[in-house]
């Protein structure tokens, strides 16, 4: 977040700073939480793909208020890039797809279950439109299964989606694994993007399916023996027909008195831009600046 740039032009942007979050996303999980109260119960959480934090933070104070007993609570925050600490929140800094995450978060809850896992993963785009969508896609792909190895039963799961062509698969499957499957846009999500969350609630694996993560199998060979399985192309193609369509409901939520996200607000000049909340731990233009501080940033010809 930069000091003054967005202050004027995105409202969610400025909301963020003033109420000391690192990032205007902090918002999406407020509505979606608002509407779907997945965070009521919860006591082991997981934030998969959670820096700079803004999720982690929110998750910390809806769990964490200051008048309850919260001894039993628990947040662990997942991302390849080192985090800054935050109040209540254990950071990790680690691949979610790879196995050896997974080992160090059952640690971490001491082989207890976890109540509710989010996802806000975004891969660096390439700008290769198909091969970021896949890469999009393996991502939550990733989210899941790590979420099927630690949800309790009757848990929850949020992640970010990018309603593309092949959304209804997604749809599908985890209709095979979730009681109910919702796609929610929060008004903080703005209208012109393809970004929204896929809300599922009540983890309901099929009985006798032990989910297992291997770093040498496929997605393919993780859900065999769940229902997931029947849905492989070659299964449909010897005798094809079509397959009912799986339409996720569409809720948006946020109510319409909050703020539009494509809305420009009219802002008083005079109120002072604010700093950020957090300054990036390790930017990737870090050593750009660090060469013109030192007058090295020309090269010779
Ligand atoms: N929810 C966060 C917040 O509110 O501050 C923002 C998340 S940001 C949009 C997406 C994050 O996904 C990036 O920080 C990126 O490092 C992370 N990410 C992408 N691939 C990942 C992977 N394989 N394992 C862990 N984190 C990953």
């Amino acid at each position: 977040m930069g000091k003054s740039s967005k202050d004027k032009r995105d409202l969610y942007y400025r909301k963020a700073k003033e109420q000391g979050y690192r990032a205007r996303s902090a918002f999406k999980l407020l509505q979606l939480d608002d509407d779907f109260h997945f965070l009521q119960q919860a006591v082991r959480v997981v934030d998969l793909c959670a820096a700079p934090g803004s999720w982690s933070q929110v998750l910390s104070r809806r769990l964490f208020p200051q008048s309850s007993d919260n001894s039993d609570r628990k947040i662990v925050a997942v991302d390849l890039q080192p985090m800054s600490p935050i109040d209540n929140v254990i950071t990790l800094q680690a691949d979610i797809t790879h196995p050896k995450t997974l080992q160090t978060i059952t640690e971490l809850f001491e082989g207890k279950k976890a109540d509710f896992i989010c996802s806000d993963g975004a891969p660096d785009v390439t700008g290769l439109h198909d091969l970021d969508e896949y890469v999009q896609q393996q991502l939550i792909l990733s989210a899941l299964q790590l979420s099927t190895c630690l949800l309790r039963k009757g848990g929850n799961f949020v992640a970010k989606i990018f309603r593309g062509r092949d959304i209804d698969m997604l749809y599908s499957q985890l209709g095979y694994l979730f009681e109910k499957v919702i796609c929610a846009k929060p008004r903080s999500s703005r209208g012109t993007s393809l970004e929204s969350f896929i809300v599922c609630l009540g983890y309901n694996p099929p009985a006798n399916w032990e989910p297992k993560l291997d770093v040498n199998s496929s997605v393919e060979d993780f859900f065999q023996g769940c229902d997931i399985g029947k849905l492989r192309l070659e299964d449909k193609c010897p005798n094809y027909h079509e397959e009912p369509r799986s339409i996720a409901t569409f809720i948006a939520c946020g109510g319409l008195s909050s703020f539009d996200s494509d809305a420009t607000y009219h802002v008083d000049t005079s109120t002072p831009a604010l700093d950020p909340v957090q300054s990036p731990t390790n930017p990737p233009y870090k050593k750009a600046l660090e060469l013109k501080r030192r007058g090295k940033m020309t090269r010779a010809i």
